[in-house]
């Protein structure tokens, strides 16, 4: 039977370093939060966002912006965000109204300042090894996996799902490790080769958004699990792995809820630390 592999005591051990850290910094980093429009989407997001700052000694400035702003108005208030010397870090709520482009309006964050690691910028930088503000889900699961003790150096590692903001930084983090890393995608699964990648996994993540995609049957003796799915099944939230089969055969599991999602909050303070401590 698998260990359970929870994100929240690791997540308090990342805490305590960061409030040794901030507690050295000159002054209290400042993260100011964009909303625009309609907040229901975000709300929890923002709410998890002000607990944990507030408990770290980070000041949390929210800014909410009306629904009908426009991309070059939203730039312009980034921008005046990132001349702001007050400011360390900045992050964009979605969902955005329609009208606006995440992916442009985010590419005029200050990498310096770009408190999610998703600037190109940021992202460039994995590639040749020199990255210290990081994509948040991604860098959550690097410290799950950091937790289990397992060397992740020739490891069969098999990531599903090739997003932007998972599975893609998540693969040159791991390379970055020295892991065999197999992506496997929309492609692979139309390919019908899904089952026979995930069949070698030592470490096994999976990042789609599908429930029972992943049979518990498919996972290796010994595995080590790393579901990031989310999927709403009636009043219960589940992954993408088939947990009860899974944990069966797997050595570490991590639950969901519970696993990746309670570290992603404190990946994105400690970007905001580093960043902190570079400007
Ligand atoms: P995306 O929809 O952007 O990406 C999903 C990926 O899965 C794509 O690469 C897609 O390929 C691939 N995919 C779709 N169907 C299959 C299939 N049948 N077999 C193999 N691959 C497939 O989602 P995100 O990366 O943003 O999120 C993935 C999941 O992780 C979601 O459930 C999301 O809610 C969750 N999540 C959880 C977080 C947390 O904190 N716990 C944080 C971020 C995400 P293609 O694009 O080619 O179709």
């Amino acid at each position: 039977m698998a260990r359970l592999l929870e994100g929240k005591p690791v997540a308090d051990k990342i805490k305590e370093e960061l409030k040794r850290q901030i507690g050295s910094l000159k002054k209290k980093p400042v993260l100011a939060s964009i909303q625009a429009g309609d907040n229901a989407g975000s709300a929890a997001y923002v709410k998890s966002q002000q607990k944990t700052a507030q408990n770290l000694g980070i000041e949390y400035q929210l800014h909410n912006l009306n629904q009908g702003i426009n991309e070059a108005e939203l730039i312009k208030f980034i921008q005046k965000l990132n001349s702001d010397n007050t400011i360390n870090g900045i992050i964009i709520q979605m969902p955005l109204p329609s009208q606006i482009d995440y992916k442009k309006i985010s590419q005029f964050i200050a990498p310096e300042k770009d408190a999610e690691g998703m600037h190109p910028a940021n992202i460039g930088k994995i590639v040749f090894g020199k990255a210290n503000i990081l994509p948040c889900t991604p860098a959550a699961v690097m410290e799950l996996i950091k937790e289990t003790g397992v060397d992740l150096y020739g490891k069969e590692v098999v990531v599903v799902g090739h997003s932007e903001i998972v599975g893609k930084p998540l693969s040159l983090l791991l390379l970055e490790k020295f892991a065999t890393v197999t992506v496997c995608h929309i492609g692979t699964s139309k390919a019908g080769k899904l089952e026979e990648h995930v069949r070698k996994a030592e470490i096994l993540i999976v990042a789609v958004g599908k429930a029972s995609l992943i049979k518990g049957d498919w996972i290796k003796e010994g595995a080590i699990v790393i579901d990031v799915g989310i999927n709403r099944l009636g009043d219960k939230i589940v992954g993408d792995v088939e947990f009860e089969a899974a944990e069966k055969r797997a050595a570490w599991i991590t639950p969901v809820p519970g696993g990746v999602g309670p570290l992603t909050v404190t990946m994105l303070m400690r970007n905001l630390v580093e960043a902190a401590k570079l400007q």
